[in-house]
């Protein structure tokens, strides 16, 4: 059968509806018309791209971090006490036990609500699209501070075992990391230090159990960190632990001090049930 060629007119028509199909703005309206997005924590249609996860309503009313906190382990202090918006001061917890090995810890919000929410969908359900907003919440946090983020020298991800990278995919804190690169612009991302043996996922253990669990899981290759202010990165951070482990390291192979910005900050003790 002969094919019927389309005339001219026709083209012009499959040509605009595919102008109309490939512009961004077109594109949106038609993915909210056909493939509907709604707000994982109160299901209300999402119509714009800011954050395809979450509203702006539910989004702002996550557990964000704001002072009064504590400066050196980022925990915020309890607003029932009257603190009203008095400024950042340290924790008994910290003043009677500073930490070892880590100067400071930056939590953008506690672990909790939609930020709970959206870091077990980013980690553990693959979506890699909310390493943005939860970048920019981090962002966000480090920059009322008043821009320590000028005098970091490197961008370090807290790795995973090379096994649990194959599994998930991606390493999400090195996702958030690359988000943030814009915020540090004079620093350089680095890999050096790396997970050198699984170890039990410390939610499922007790406080006593978790610094035995990571003690020797990390190590640090090459001497790039060596007399550098590093700046470490991670999803959520339970105080000690894991990053005071890494930060153990990197201070012994060098490192002029370590801090440590976190999307979330989990309560001691707490179950992160994963
Ligand atoms: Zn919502
Ligand atoms: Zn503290």
């Amino acid at each position: 059968m002969a094919s019927v060629k389309p005339s001219a007119p026709e083209r012009g028509l499959v040509f605009r509806i595919g102008a109309v199909l490939s512009d961004p703005a077109w594109r949106l309206t038609w993915r909210n018309v056909f493939l509907p997005v709604y707000c994982k924590a109160c299901d209300m249609r999402l119509l714009t791209e800011e954050n395809g996860f979450f509203c702006p309503d539910c989004w702002h009313k996550a557990p964000w971090i704001d002072p009064p906190y504590c400066p050196l382990c980022g925990k915020p202090h309890d607003r029932m006490v009257g603190l009203g918006n008095a400024p950042n001061f340290p924790c008994a917890g910290c003043r009677e036990r500073p930490a070892k090995h880590i100067t400071r810890i930056l939590a953008a919000a506690r672990y909790d609500g939609v930020v709970k929410q959206a870091v077990r969908l980013f980690k553990f359900q693959g979506k890699r699209k909310l390493a943005e907003p939860l970048a920019e919440a981090m962002r966000a946090h480090v920059e009322r501070e008043g821009g320590p983020a000028a005098a970091y020298d490197l961008l370090i991800p807290v790795p995973l075992h090379r096994v649990r990278l194959r599994e998930r995919g991606f390493n999400q804190s090195l996702l958030l990391l690359q988000e943030l690169l814009p915020l540090c612009p004079g620093a350089k991302v680095d890999e050096s230090l790396q997970r050198i043996r699984p170890t039990v996922a410390q939610s499922t253990l007790k406080a006593e159990e978790r610094a035995a669990n990571v003690r020797g899981a990390f190590a640090v290759v090459g001497d790039t960190v060596k007399g550098r202010i590093v700046l470490m990165v991670d999803d959520v951070v339970t105080t000690g632990g894991t990053v005071g482990e890494c930060a153990r390291v990197l201070r012994r192979a060098g490192a002029a001090r370590v801090d440590v910005l976190s999307a979330a900050l989990a309560r001691p003790g707490m179950r992160l049930d994963w």
